[in-house]
Protein backbone atom coordinates (compact mmCIF):
# COMPACT_ATOMS: atom_id res chain seq x y z
CA UNK A 1 0.00 0.00 0.00
CA UNK A 2 1.42 3.57 -0.73
CA UNK A 3 1.70 5.68 2.01
CA UNK A 4 -1.25 7.72 3.01
CA UNK A 5 -0.69 11.71 2.94
CA UNK A 6 -2.86 13.47 5.61
CA UNK A 7 -3.96 16.91 4.95
CA UNK A 8 -4.78 19.03 8.43
CA UNK A 9 -7.49 21.39 8.28
CA UNK A 10 -6.07 24.62 9.56
CA UNK A 11 -9.38 25.77 11.51
CA UNK A 12 -11.03 26.84 14.49
CA UNK A 13 -13.76 24.04 13.98
CA UNK A 14 -12.81 21.00 12.11
CA UNK A 15 -15.44 18.09 11.08
CA UNK A 16 -13.57 14.57 11.39
CA UNK A 17 -14.31 11.41 10.06
CA UNK A 18 -17.02 9.61 12.94
CA UNK A 19 -15.18 6.40 12.08
CA UNK A 20 -11.32 6.88 12.24
CA UNK A 21 -10.79 10.83 12.99
CA UNK A 22 -9.47 12.42 10.23
CA UNK A 23 -9.77 16.24 9.13
CA UNK A 24 -12.06 16.13 6.40
CA UNK A 25 -13.44 19.59 6.72
CA UNK A 26 -13.85 23.18 8.71
CA UNK A 27 -17.17 24.49 9.92
CA UNK A 28 -16.38 27.57 7.73
CA UNK A 29 -17.38 25.64 4.59
CA UNK A 30 -20.70 24.38 5.04
CA UNK A 31 -22.61 25.90 2.43
CA UNK A 32 -25.98 24.36 3.90
CA UNK A 33 -27.20 22.28 6.32
CA UNK A 34 -30.93 21.59 4.74
CA UNK A 35 -29.76 18.38 2.98
CA UNK A 36 -30.91 14.62 3.62
CA UNK A 37 -28.58 11.81 3.29
CA UNK A 38 -28.81 8.01 3.55
CA UNK A 39 -28.70 8.57 7.47
CA UNK A 40 -30.73 11.28 8.03
CA UNK A 41 -29.66 15.04 7.57
CA UNK A 42 -26.86 15.89 5.78
CA UNK A 43 -24.61 19.07 4.99
CA UNK A 44 -23.14 20.59 1.93
CA UNK A 45 -19.34 21.95 2.49
CA UNK A 46 -17.38 24.09 -0.01
CA UNK A 47 -14.16 21.86 0.37
CA UNK A 48 -13.59 18.46 2.18
CA UNK A 49 -10.00 16.93 2.26
CA UNK A 50 -8.57 13.13 2.73
CA UNK A 51 -11.38 11.93 0.84
CA UNK A 52 -11.59 9.20 -2.81
CA UNK A 53 -14.06 9.42 -4.97
CA UNK A 54 -15.78 6.22 -6.74
CA UNK A 55 -17.39 5.72 -9.80
CA UNK A 56 -19.52 8.80 -11.37
CA UNK A 57 -23.36 7.87 -11.71
CA UNK A 58 -26.47 10.31 -12.40
CA UNK A 59 -28.59 10.28 -9.53
CA UNK A 60 -32.30 11.74 -9.57
CA UNK A 61 -32.52 13.34 -6.94
CA UNK A 62 -35.83 15.68 -5.55
CA UNK A 63 -34.46 18.86 -7.11
CA UNK A 64 -33.67 16.60 -10.37
CA UNK A 65 -30.86 14.66 -11.98
CA UNK A 66 -26.97 15.11 -10.82
CA UNK A 67 -24.00 13.68 -12.04
CA UNK A 68 -22.55 12.77 -8.26
CA UNK A 69 -19.94 10.49 -7.51
CA UNK A 70 -19.70 8.72 -3.73
CA UNK A 71 -16.83 9.93 -1.31
CA UNK A 72 -15.26 7.59 0.84
CA UNK A 73 -12.41 8.25 3.55
CA UNK A 74 -9.28 7.97 2.77
CA UNK A 75 -8.07 6.38 5.69
CA UNK A 76 -10.87 3.86 7.08
CA UNK A 77 -12.48 3.30 3.47
CA UNK A 78 -16.11 4.62 5.09
CA UNK A 79 -18.46 6.02 2.71
CA UNK A 80 -19.17 9.62 3.65
CA UNK A 81 -21.39 11.49 1.21
CA UNK A 82 -21.33 12.35 -2.26
CA UNK A 83 -20.24 14.75 -4.40
CA UNK A 84 -22.00 17.00 -6.99
CA UNK A 85 -19.86 16.78 -10.37
CA UNK A 86 -22.95 18.18 -12.29
CA UNK A 87 -26.48 19.77 -11.90
CA UNK A 88 -28.47 19.88 -14.71
CA UNK A 89 -31.40 22.93 -13.44
CA UNK A 90 -30.00 26.15 -13.59
CA UNK A 91 -30.95 26.78 -9.82
CA UNK A 92 -29.06 23.81 -8.91
CA UNK A 93 -25.34 24.88 -10.21
CA UNK A 94 -24.28 26.17 -7.38
CA UNK A 95 -23.87 22.79 -6.12
CA UNK A 96 -21.44 21.52 -8.51
CA UNK A 97 -17.85 20.75 -7.15
CA UNK A 98 -19.46 20.70 -3.80
CA UNK A 99 -19.77 18.08 -1.63
CA UNK A 100 -22.65 16.49 0.77
CA UNK A 101 -21.27 14.40 4.09
CA UNK A 102 -23.67 12.81 5.99
CA UNK A 103 -23.87 14.38 9.67
CA UNK A 104 -23.60 10.96 11.03
CA UNK A 105 -20.31 9.98 9.51
CA UNK A 106 -18.90 13.21 10.71
CA UNK A 107 -17.67 14.16 14.26
CA UNK A 108 -16.23 18.17 16.09
CA UNK A 109 -12.71 17.45 16.50
CA UNK A 110 -13.48 18.93 19.56
CA UNK A 111 -15.96 16.11 20.41
CA UNK A 112 -13.36 13.74 19.87
CA UNK A 113 -11.15 14.74 22.29
CA UNK A 114 -13.42 15.26 24.88
CA UNK A 115 -14.21 11.08 24.53
CA UNK A 116 -10.24 10.84 24.26
CA UNK A 117 -10.24 12.59 27.56
CA UNK A 118 -12.85 10.90 28.98
CA UNK A 119 -11.31 7.35 27.95
CA UNK A 120 -8.11 8.15 29.73
CA UNK A 121 -9.70 8.91 33.06
CA UNK A 122 -11.54 5.69 32.74
CA UNK A 123 -8.44 4.15 32.08
CA UNK A 124 -6.65 5.83 34.97
CA UNK A 125 -9.88 4.87 37.29
CA UNK A 126 -9.82 0.96 35.88
CA UNK A 127 -5.94 0.91 36.70
CA UNK A 128 -6.83 2.03 40.02
CA UNK A 129 -9.26 -0.78 40.04
CA UNK A 130 -12.32 1.46 41.12
CA UNK A 131 -13.88 1.52 37.13
CA UNK A 132 -17.07 4.46 37.22
CA UNK A 133 -17.74 4.48 40.87
CA UNK A 134 -16.97 8.34 41.21
CA UNK A 135 -20.33 10.59 39.77
CA UNK A 136 -19.74 12.73 36.90
CA UNK A 137 -21.19 15.69 35.82
CA UNK A 138 -23.00 15.24 33.00
CA UNK A 139 -21.91 17.23 29.77
CA UNK A 140 -24.57 18.55 27.07
CA UNK A 141 -23.09 18.26 23.69
CA UNK A 142 -24.29 22.05 22.29
CA UNK A 143 -26.30 21.51 19.79
CA UNK A 144 -26.13 23.97 17.30
CA UNK A 145 -29.52 25.48 16.04
CA UNK A 146 -30.85 24.20 13.23
CA UNK A 147 -33.48 25.71 11.30
CA UNK A 148 -35.15 24.13 8.22
CA UNK A 149 -34.07 25.78 4.98
CA UNK A 150 -35.33 25.73 1.65
CA UNK A 151 -34.55 22.65 0.33
CA UNK A 152 -34.16 19.15 1.45
CA UNK A 153 -32.89 16.74 -0.82
CA UNK A 154 -33.34 13.03 -0.60
CA UNK A 155 -31.43 9.86 -2.35
CA UNK A 156 -34.05 7.46 -3.77
CA UNK A 157 -31.78 4.77 -3.92
CA UNK A 158 -32.81 2.31 -1.58
CA UNK A 159 -29.98 0.03 -1.74
CA UNK A 160 -29.49 -2.00 1.37
CA UNK A 161 -26.94 -0.36 3.57
CA UNK A 162 -23.89 -2.24 4.88
CA UNK A 163 -23.23 0.74 7.38
CA UNK A 164 -23.99 0.74 10.36
CA UNK A 165 -24.60 4.28 13.17
CA UNK A 166 -21.12 4.21 13.76
CA UNK A 167 -20.45 4.11 10.13
CA UNK A 168 -18.53 1.49 10.80
CA UNK A 169 -18.83 -1.53 7.56
CA UNK A 170 -21.31 -4.35 8.80
CA UNK A 171 -21.24 -7.60 6.78
CA UNK A 172 -24.77 -8.40 5.42
CA UNK A 173 -26.14 -11.45 6.64
CA UNK A 174 -28.04 -14.06 5.02
CA UNK A 175 -29.99 -16.58 5.98
CA UNK A 176 -30.71 -19.59 3.65
CA UNK A 177 -33.09 -22.50 5.03
CA UNK A 178 -31.48 -25.64 5.06
CA UNK A 179 -33.70 -28.78 5.59
ZN1 LIG B 1 -12.18 7.62 8.33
Amino acid sequence: MGKLFVHYVEADNVHCCACCGIHLTSHDDIVSKAFQGRHGRAYLFSNVVNVDTGPTENRLLLTGLHVVCDIYCNACDTRLGWKYMEAFEESQKYKEGKFILEKAMIVRESELRRREAEKEELERDSERGQAGIQGEEEEEEEEEEEEEEEEEEEDPDDEPDAHDDNGVATPLLRVTNSF
